[in-house]
């Protein structure tokens, strides 16, 4: 067996011996088929789908994963899975670092297309994809392990259900409120003001051509993570962002 067949063996065991489901908290997760093109693992009480990277190095802002056009599908019908990033240290036979960014997240803006595979390739013109993780925000990304250290199960369970309700959104009222979301985390406070997120006018109108009038969209997304409890309303201009748990 190869070194990455090895490895990929190695840390599909670590996910099934050491993995419970983010979503319902269920103990364990069962794998689907060898390369089935859905999914790496899935839950038996809740159902939900997860894809698994792994990799020696740790993740940049790019993950390598498979065809644009399905990616896009998926994305267009909502049925891609939650995408579990590992990040080992064979040496060790340790996992450093372990994530799962939620389906939640996954917006059109974070999937980008490689360049068509070379004439010359077996599967000419086969278009891959990336993920951009520098795309997502930090809320976005529910730490397992850290640096080799375990988080706590109740954390994990909290901080996946503190974004859930992006699920009830469409693609492109998701991708707004991501936005904002970005936005907020890129102020560094936890209690900030309107003007602080409006700082951002700019760079969101470039984001989105159509919409002429940012600001009033603005405080339209800041009231309604409010209203999902991810902000706190402090007084008249003044949000907190609620405590990461
Ligand atoms: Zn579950």
């Amino acid at each position: 067996m190869s070194g990455s067949q090895s490895a990929r063996a190695w840390t599909e065991r670590w996910v099934r011996n050491s993995i419970y489901c983010p979503n319902c908290g269920c103990p364990t997760l069962s794998p689907f088929p060898n390369n089935s093109p859905v999914a790496d693992f899935f839950c038996d009480a809740c159902k939900e789908e997860y894809e698994l990277k792994s990799q020696k190095s740790i993740f940049g802002n790019k993950v390598l994963d498979g065809s644009f056009r399905t990616k896009c599908e998926r994305l267009a019908t909502d049925n891609n899975p939650s995408l579990f990033l590992l990040n080992y240290d064979l040496k060790e036979f340790g996992v450093r670092n372990f994530f799962v960014v939620p389906k939640h997240f996954f917006v059109r803006e974070i999937i980008e297309a490689r360049k068509p595979l070379a004439e010359t390739a077996r599967r000419a013109g086969w278009i891959g994809s990336h993920i951009l993780l520098n795309k997502i925000p930090q809320s976005g990304k529910i730490y397992f392990v850290r640096d080799g250290r375990v988080e706590l199960k109740d954390s994990v369970l909290k901080q996946w259900k503190r974004t859930l309700f992006l699920r009830d959104q469409g693609q492109k009222a998701r991708g707004w409120l991501i936005e904002v979301m970005k936005c907020v985390e890129a102020i560094g406070k936890p209690e900030f003001q309107i003007d602080d997120v409006y700082e951002f006018e700019k760079r969101l109108g470039h984001l989105y051509p159509e919409n002429k009038n940012v600001k009033p969209k603005i405080r339209q997304q800041l009231q309604f993570l409010r209203d999902r409890g991810y902000l706190e309303f402090v007084s008249r201009g003044y949000y907190r962002l609620r405590a990461k748990v």
